[in-house]
């Protein structure tokens, strides 16, 4: 958003199909967001206490009232972030209230204590339990591409884990923020539980600074790397979902028609602006002509327009500077020898964020179109010979969040699945892992350390404690203190009746060991 328009300590929320101004929204100053850690650090003890049962029904609450309001919640998505209607319910609040539903199904026998039983015969009389507590507050650090299912699914699992949550929301959709606070607290979920801070980068910098317990952000590998920085000085833990280059397979036994639809969906949903999106697409050389001719004509099909006018495939991008993005990445590869099937400019006649959907065929490594993060609806394809040849094309980036595989051979499909570098590889679909509550999402390399979703991400929102209760408190422990040459020989019988290769050995090593029991100890 061009800073000129702003009003000093005020974000503007403005509507990238239109321009219409949405809202004016006070920017929390570094005060106001200590103010707020220190609310929540207080809050968060009761919210503790009032148990899992509780929290949990007020996620169905929750749930109940976001599906009430569904369509009003998309509306609003798609006003701040451009995305068509449709994409903001299937993207969106149908992601949130699925998540919702894994937690109010999983949440109890997830976050339970867990016994430990031990396996060491020195540590039989003793009852081991995993216990796990919230952290206390956790901030999250959202960005605009998914400005309700990133926040609401990283929230609600940190809410019913027994947390406060501070949620800074990117500056271009804080509007879709504080509709989730006001869904939340209709549930209710007390005020001081999860806050909203508004502000940009430097309210992001505070929130990062204050006394938070654990960080949950989500955007660029810059902004990560500085947040992991931050972070360092004061060991606070993170979790960081950063960006993706996905790349997409297609084998030589793929079906043409499907996986051409799968590309077109997969580069150009939220006009290309998602992390899981296909960002590079290989096709085997054997169906590369036929594959690209499909995808430039269903590309070229797209119906680019405002995303609340009902037949609109791809919106807006959500701002000029992401444009310009998209566009040096185009012209740079243009100028190294790429062929535009499809698209490769803007739109001014629908308005200045709007970039027409895009399919370069020919693209090389060498452009930035195959290795940097691009996040707009462009869809590079390139041919390959042979299988090797794929894995290492795919595998050859910085980043590693997720890949897809196309093809007829299920088993094939696994197998080069367990050779591709990235946190998810899907066979046979695009993006729609984000959807599958039970799946975690996190990336390898440069995507991320760390998950959300499913149980793995619930588990990022607890620390472990363990417990260990002993059963004999009235007994001096035989490795404690009086040690001397019987000792020494007990405990290497003790060894060979444990880890001994043979029958003799072991019965041996428990014969020598037994007298450890009647040993003086201090
Ligand atoms: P940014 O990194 O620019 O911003 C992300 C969030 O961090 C925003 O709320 C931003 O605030 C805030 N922020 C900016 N500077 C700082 C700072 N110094 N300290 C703390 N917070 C700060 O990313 P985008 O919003 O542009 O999002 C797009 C990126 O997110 C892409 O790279 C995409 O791949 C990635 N992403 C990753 C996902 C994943 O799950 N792996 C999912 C979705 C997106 P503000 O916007 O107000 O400047």
């Amino acid at each position: 958003m061009p800073m000129d328009t702003q009003v000093p300590g005020k974000i503007r929320s403005v509507n990238p199909a239109s321009g219409e101004v949405l809202g004016e929204i006070d920017c929390a100053s570094e005060s106001e967001v200590l103010a707020a850690v220190q609310r929540g650090r207080m809050a968060q003890p009761q919210w503790a206490e009032v148990g899992l049962r509780r929290r949990i029904s007020i996620l169905r609450e929750f749930q109940t009232k976001l599906h009430g309001r569904k369509s009003e919640i998309a509306a609003a998505i798609t006003r701040e972030a451009g995305k068509p209607l449709a994409e903001a319910l299937v993207t969106e609040v149908s992601v949130v209230l699925d998540a919702a539903r894994f937690l109010i199904e999983h949440a109890w026998g997830l976050l339970r204590d867990q016994p430990v039983p031990h396996g060491n015969l020195a540590t039989k009389l003793k009852r081991g339990r995993l216990v796990r507590e919230p952290h206390g507050v956790i901030g999250i650090i959202s960005p605009w591409n998914y400005p309700f299912s990133i926040p609401a699914t990283e929230t609600l699992a940190a809410l019913v884990a027994g947390n406060a949550v501070l949620l800074k929301p990117s500056e271009l959709t804080p509007v879709v923020a504080l509709e989730l606070a006001s869904l939340l607290y209709a549930s209710g979920v007390p005020k001081n539980v999860f806050q909203v801070v508004i502000g940009g980068g430097p309210t992001g910098a505070a929130l990062t600074r204050s006394a938070i317990d654990k960080l949950v952000f989500t955007g660029s590998v810059g902004t990560g790397k500085r947040i992991a920085a931050a972070a360092a000085e004061r060991l606070l833990p993170v979790v960081l979902e950063l960006g993706g280059k996905d790349p997409m397979l297609v084998l030589e036994d793929a079906d043409v028609d499907v996986a051409s639809s799968a590309a077109v969906w997969g580069a150009f949903v939220n006009a290309g602006q998602a992390c899981l999106s296909v960002e590079r697409c290989y096709a085997h050389r054997s169906l590369y002509e036929p594959f690209v001719k499909a995808c430039a004509e269903k590309a070229d099909r797209l119906r680019v327009n405002d995303g609340m006018a009902a037949n609109t495939d791809v919106g807006p991008m959500i701002d000029e500077r992401q444009v310009r993005i998209v566009e040096a990445h185009v012209e740079e590869a243009k100028s190294h020898g790429a062929r535009v099937l499809v698209g490769g400019t803007r739109l001014p006649a629908l308005g200045v964020n709007f970039y027409a959907p895009t399919v370069l065929a020919d693209v090389t490594h060498e452009m930035r179109i195959m290795r940097e993060e691009t996040f707009g609806p462009v869809l590079p394809i390139m041919a390959f010979d042979d299988e090797q040849e794929v894995v290492r094309l795919a595998n050859d980036s910085v980043y590693g969040l997720a890949a897809s595989i196309w093809t007829r051979d299920r088993k094939r499909g696994e197998r080069i699945a367990g050779r591709i570098q990235a946190g998810t590889v899907m066979v046979n679909d695009v993006i729609s892992c984000f959807g599958i509550s039970e799946a975690p999402h996190g990336g390898l390399k440069a995507s991320g350390i760390g998950c959300t979703h499913g149980p793995f991400g619930l588990d990022e929102m607890v620390r472990k404690k363990y417990l260990d209760v002993d059963l004999t408190p009235g007994i001096k422990k035989v490795w404690w203190h009086g040690y001397g040459e019987s000792f020494r020989r007990q405990m290497e019988g003790f060894l060979d009746w444990q880890f001994g290769r043979g029958l003799g050995e072991r019965v041996r090593g428990a014969l020598r060991a037994a007298g450890v029991v009647r040993r003086k100890r201090l």
